[in-house]
């Protein structure tokens, strides 16, 4: 049976990665419908490739745009718009969808496809950071599958036991004798950098990031470390962690993807070449394999495999994740929207590299508004909201 398959966030880095594994397995899945933000060509593009039945943009106009396209061409693909749209195209019957949005946009999309009770393969952390307990409640309510897709989740899920693997968000580590999760990430590109030399870096040295090709936001997030510490509090959603249960351990060549301790001294680790079709693919696929287009990793070509322990001094929105992540939900709800907004004023230069750890600890020394609720979706949206604005407020003093 072909499974029909929607790509949240086509014309992304995850999306275009999405597209080639889906290109290689075209006997097993149909891409059936896609959605972006505004890049009406791209998508336009993607719907014509792969005769997609809907599409949606998040931008008004640029859905006009498309819908024009879509009629000159003679194709008979539905074009929503705005974010009811997104969710429409996300909430429709699907075998498999693809998270892939970037940032807190994906949330109510992301809730819209477990609610459809489709198989999600999750790239878009930022829905898990800011919903860990409603999205897997969702998942569970809708009887909806969460797959993992970000590299190091995905290599952790590859590690782990049958039984946690079919359980996630609520999985007994311990009853399937973990000791500890092993959680790897390059270090960025500032890794080796002199710390006196940090105030002045910008944003184009923070895009060049070592081993990975990704989109702006999550490299930036990766030079701060603050990516990493996104991933440890999702890592404690997907695998029911403690944050004892977590060691976040620096491999600047990004081939060990992340590991697992066993209590009797095993570690099993997963492997390959730093791209991220192959997440994607054990996705799609669980728990069968099929091709992604990575190459296998060549051992004899590989020099040598470092692993270190993270300097705080150097990555505090490290620090502030894991302490976001001790205190509870509300608190990353905050830590997420402040950092989408810092990293975009740092993205056009409105401010400096450690300001962005700056404006964030700022941000949550406010504090959680007493009554928050984390299960519910519109006490999050409310907290989200808050946190922009009050961090827009503050980026404009900065400035
Ligand atoms: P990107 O910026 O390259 O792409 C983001 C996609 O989201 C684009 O297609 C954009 O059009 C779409 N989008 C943005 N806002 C939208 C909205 N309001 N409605 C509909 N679509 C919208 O980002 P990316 O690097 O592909 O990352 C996507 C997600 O995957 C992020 O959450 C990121 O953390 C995660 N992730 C990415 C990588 C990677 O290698 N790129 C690895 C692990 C996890
Ligand atoms: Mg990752």
């Amino acid at each position: 049976m072909v499974e029909r398959v929607c790509l949240l966030g086509a014309t992304g880095s995850i999306g275009t990665s999405s597209l080639e594994v889906l290109r290689h397995n075209k006997e097993r899945y149909r891409l059936v419908s896609a959605c972006a933000l505004h890049n009406y060509r791209k998508l336009f593009a993607i719907i014509d490739e792969f005769n997609l039945e809907a599409a949606a943009l998040y931008d008004e106009a640029a859905a006009a745009q498309l819908r024009a396209l879509v009629t000159a061409a003679g194709l008979k693909c539905e074009v929503l718009c705005g974010e009811a749209g997104v969710c429409a195209l996300a909430g429709a019957t699907h075998d498999f969808t693809i998270a892939a949005i970037v940032g807190a946009a994906g949330l109510k999309p992301a809730l819209a496809a477990l609610q459809s009770g489709a198989r999600v393969g999750l790239a878009n952390k930022e829905a898990l950071v800011m919903s860990g307990e409603l999205f897997f409640a969702t998942a569970k309510a809708c009887n909806a599958t969460v797959l993992p897709i970000d590299s190091e989740h995905s290599a952790i899920f590859q590690c782990l036991t049958e039984d946690c693997q079919r359980t996630l968000g609520h999985c007994a580590l311990k009853a399937a004798g973990v000791h500890k999760i092993l959680l790897t990430g390059s270090g960025g590109p500032f890794r080796t950098r002199p710390l006196e030399e940090l105030a002045n870096v910008k944003a184009q040295e923070a895009l060049q990031h070592p081993t990975w090709s990704m989109g702006p936001k999550i490299t930036i997030d990766s030079a701060t470390m603050m990516n990493k510490g996104l991933e440890f509090i999702e890592a404690r959603f997907l695998f029911n962690a403690a944050p004892d249960d977590i060691q976040i351990v620096i491999h600047p060549q990004s081939v060990v993807h992340s590991m697992v301790s066993y209590r009797d001294g095993a570690v099993l680790a997963q492997l390959g070449l730093p791209d991220m079709k192959t997440p994607i693919a054990r996705a799609l696929a669980y728990p069968e394999r099929i091709t992604s287009g990575v190459e296998p990793l060549d051992f004899t070509k590989l020099a040598e495999l470092n692993f270190f322990n993270p300097d705080f001094a150097r990555y505090p929105c490290l620090k502030l994740a894991i302490e976001a992540s001790k205190a509870g939900q509300g608190e990353c709800v905050i830590l997420n929207a402040v950092n989408e907004c810092a990293v975009q004023a740092f993205l056009t230069g409105r401010i400096g590299y450690l300001q962005i750890a700056q404006v964030c600890a700022h941000e949550l020394s406010r504090g959680v508004p007493a009554g928050f609720r984390a299960q519910h979706l519109e006490d999050i949206l409310a907290l989200d909201a808050a946190a922009r604005r009050q961090a827009r407020a503050y980026l404009q003093e900065l400035a």
